[in-house]
């Protein structure tokens, strides 16, 4: 029913294959970070082995194949995210710098008195930048708050919404529960106010297909190496208008259509935005995974993970004591839970014993676990290469550790 082979695809990760602790990996931090499929690994050999160069500057033939290589993945991510204009995706470190780049950047449309709404399922990095620009402009953050299974409140946050309210900043899918908050009816209460909305995109871009217009966003975050990519590169979707009414975040090279010691003109979207030389090999071989993906194909993904979400939530609640977090309608393939008794780390620890790679702790979000009330979760986050096998071990090492830390 799935369309695809899971063997098949783990096999083209090599790390899937090595042991830890003596024992197969089970790996399921995906939250964190994915693993790479060898066509990215290859493509950021085959960049360096045949083409390396400087981008948008060179006459040179190897700096306009590594050009044109470079900005052939923002056409694709412009057709992955169902942009209009490639230019509107602006390529950063990740989701963290994207959402500095906004809050820092649209603080000039905001002033004292102005208020910014985030959520309470917020990542640290699409809390703290706000709170940082709120500061520096003497204007208020609100937060909207859940219930108790993790789900926005949604008659609660059309009570925070105003003509102050100047921008709306939540994520698509929580990292700490898998919540996936509704998008795009959020994003429609905001524009009817007047707000612009920023979502923060670093947990869906794996799970689901991500459609920037239908969702009709102002900002859309993401970063690679959570959907199969490489470490420090990511985007920022932006509607062309608001991308072309935002002073640039960083000055430098790149960025500008001419400079004299008196004056600085910047350069056209989307190098207004992508000061320096950027992270090459990272952005040529994003590109490797997003073919990747579409070649399994998103919904086949979403589909085989949905399985493995109903699949998980009956086996794990079979483990006595186990009480699981976030339990919304609307969620993707990750456990948040915790063991009655006992503390996630050490849960984790001996996890990890048995060769089992989950995440403990707060997630970086410190404020939802104290709404929830807990010092933190044991986070099993999968990813499309998992197996309801895998899940049978999580199961049983749970079965195995409990009795030995009680
Ligand atoms: N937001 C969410 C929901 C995340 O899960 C993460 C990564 N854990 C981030 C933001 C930050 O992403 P990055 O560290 O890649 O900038």
């Amino acid at each position: 029913s799935t369309g695809f082979s899971v063997t098949e695809i783990r096999k083209q990760f090599p790390v899937l294959e090595r042991e830890v602790n003596g024992r197969p990996l089970v790996y399921m931090d995906n939250g964190a970070t994915t693993h790479k499929p060898k066509a990215m690994t290859d493509a950021i050999t085959a960049y360096y082995e045949t083409i390396n160069s400087n981008v948008h500057r060179g006459v040179h033939h190897l700096s306009q194949l590594a050009t044109d290589a470079f900005e052939l993945t923002r056409e694709k991510l412009r057709a992955h995210l169902n942009a209009e204009h490639s230019y509107e995706v602006i390529f950063t470190k990740g989701t963290t710098d994207s959402i500095n780049t906004i809050a820092s950047s649209f603080a000039d449309f905001v002033n004292e008195g102005d208020e910014i709404i985030i959520s309470t399922l917020e990542h640290h990095s699409n809390i703290v930048p706000w709170q940082m620009m709120c500061a520096r402009k003497k204007a208020t953050l609100k937060v909207i708050p859940m219930d108790d299974r993790g789900v926005l409140d949604l008659e609660a946050y059309a009570s925070l919404l105003s003509p102050k309210t100047k921008l709306v900043a939540f994520n698509h899918i929580s990292n700490a529960l898998g919540i996936i908050n509704p998008v795009k009816e959020m994003t429609k209460m905001a524009h009817e106010v007047g707000a612009a909305v920023l979502v923060d995109g670093a947990q869906s871009m794996p799970h689901l297909k991500v459609d920037v217009r239908d969702l009709d966003v102002d900002f859309y975050a993401i970063s690679a190496h959570k959907m199969y990519g490489p470490t420090g590169i990511g985007a920022l979707y932006g509607k062309e208008e608001w991308l072309n009414k935002l002073p640039p975040y960083q000055g430098g090279g790149e960025m500008i259509a001419t400079v004299t010691f008196e004056e600085t003109t910047y350069a056209d979207l989307p190098h207004k935005f992508e000061a320096g030389t950027p992270h090459i090999e990272g952005v040529i071989a994003w590109a490797a995974s997003i073919d990747w993906m579409n070649e399994i194909g998103l919904e086949n993904i979403t589909t085989y993970e949905a399985e493995l979400l109903a699949y998980g939530t009956e086996a794990l609640s079979s483990v006595e004591g186990l009480q699981l977090y976030g339990t919304g309608p609307e969620k993707s393939a990750l456990f948040s839970f915790n063991i009655e008794g006992l503390h996630p780390y050490d849960v984790g620890t001996l996890l990890d014993q048995l060769g089992i790679a989950v995440r403990t702790g707060h997630h970086c979000t410190q404020p939802l676990m104290n709404r929830l009330d807990v010092p933190g979760t044991i986070r099993a986050s999968l990813a499309v290469y998992n197996t309801k096998d895998e899940i049978d071990q999580l199961v049983a090492a749970l079965n195995r550790v409990i009795p030995m830390l009680r």
